[in-house]
């Protein structure tokens, strides 16, 4: 591929009317902020700047997390943070985000969870003032919690009724933390009964049986990732027959291993067997992807048309939790794409 096809082909899919649904607030660190703040509070980095986000595995992720989630201690930082995440997806022409945010990793707002998501909220206005994405937040419960935990967190939820928060999620490692469905179902009934949409992390660190668990007992509006379900036909059907969208995220996958190549990578086997696929960007800044990025993979190694891709994007746009004018806007200019 020549270095202009890939130019063009970029600039093409930069202007992609597009929502994103699956990215973590955690996820879009960026090394420069993380260094600037670091020296500030003379806090020392694991390693060079440059070589930040090369992870020696997980206890070295969780551990820069705790370090940077630390460092966002001032409500300025945490605006400015945002406001970052804002410029990132603008700068990949997505037109709106659903963004998932985990309260159990910011320590130095444990107990605050009012002031944080004012604080975020801030950052994220600021950006929508100066005609940057538009973002929804999906307050996230971690697998490990306890059932008590759960619901506290939605009853706290359903008292603030912050209008930047559109969804409960539940996020984790379900390798280590088992089967946490019915732990976590009556937090979830509630979430809807409450009017919050739902959507749960499944079938990347879980198999099949977590996805069924998220449809079955959390009533998933979507699922996050949802890629192992392909190892389970009957639930291929049903996700194809109840139209139940997958936030799914290529390089995420293999970048964590769960597929070696991107041609054994089971998104193109769901979407052809009629599930609702999107593709999005998980941790873009540890990453190291951008949503065009993910676009541009999967034309290269699928064949996707035009076609093709314009109906992905109709997917992410349709699985998000946008306001209806929002996403009456983003899919007239897709129609015009
Ligand atoms: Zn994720």
């Amino acid at each position: 591929m020549t270095a202009s096809f890939q130019a063009t082909e970029a600039s093409r899919l930069r202007s992609l009317p597009k929502a994103e649904v699956h990215l973590h607030l955690e996820g879009c660190f960026d090394a420069d902020t993380i260094a600037r703040w670091a020296r500030a509070e003379g806090v020392a980095l694991p390693r060079a700047q440059e070589d930040l986000f090369k992870f020696s595995g997980l206890a070295d992720f969780l551990g820069f997390l705790d370090l940077a989630c630390g460092l966002a201690a001032t409500p300025e930082r945490l605006a400015q943070l945002s406001y970052g995440l804002a410029q990132r997806l603008t700068d990949n022409g997505t037109g709106y985000a659903d963004v998932i945010v985990n309260p159990t990793h910011w320590h130095a707002w444990h107990g605050r969870l009012s002031a944080m998501l004012d604080a975020i909220d801030g950052g994220l206005r600021a950006a929508e003032q100066d005609g940057l994405t538009r973002v929804g937040l999906c307050v996230s419960l971690l697998r490990t919690q306890t059932a008590d935990e759960s619901i506290e967190l939605v009853e706290l939820l359903h008292a603030m009724r912050h209008p930047r928060v559109v969804a409960l999620s539940v996020d984790g490692n379900e390798a280590t933390a088992g089967r946490t469905g019915p732990r976590f179902a009556e937090a979830f009934r509630r979430a809807g009964q409450h009017g919050l949409r739902r959507t749960v992390h499944a079938g990347e660190s879980s198999g099949p049986e977590g996805v069924w668990d998220a449809v079955n007992l959390l009533g998933a509006d979507r699922i996050d990732h949802g890629v192992r379900a392909i190892e389970d036909p009957a639930l291929v059907r049903m996700l194809a027959e109840r139209q139940i969208p997958l936030g799914i995220c290529p390089t995420s996958n293999l970048v964590l291993g769960v597929y070696p190549s991107i041609e054994q990578h089971p998104l193109e086997r769901l979407r052809q067997a009629g599930v609702r696929v999107s593709v999005n960007t998980d941790d873009p800044a540890l990453l190291d992807a951008s949503l065009v990025g993910e676009y541009a993979l999967c034309r290269q190694a699928f064949g996707w048309t035009d076609e093709v891709t314009r109906a992905v994007a109709q997917t992410s746009i349709d699985a998000s939790f946008a306001c209806a004018d929002v996403k009456r806007e983003l899919l007239d200019a897709l129609q015009r794409w």
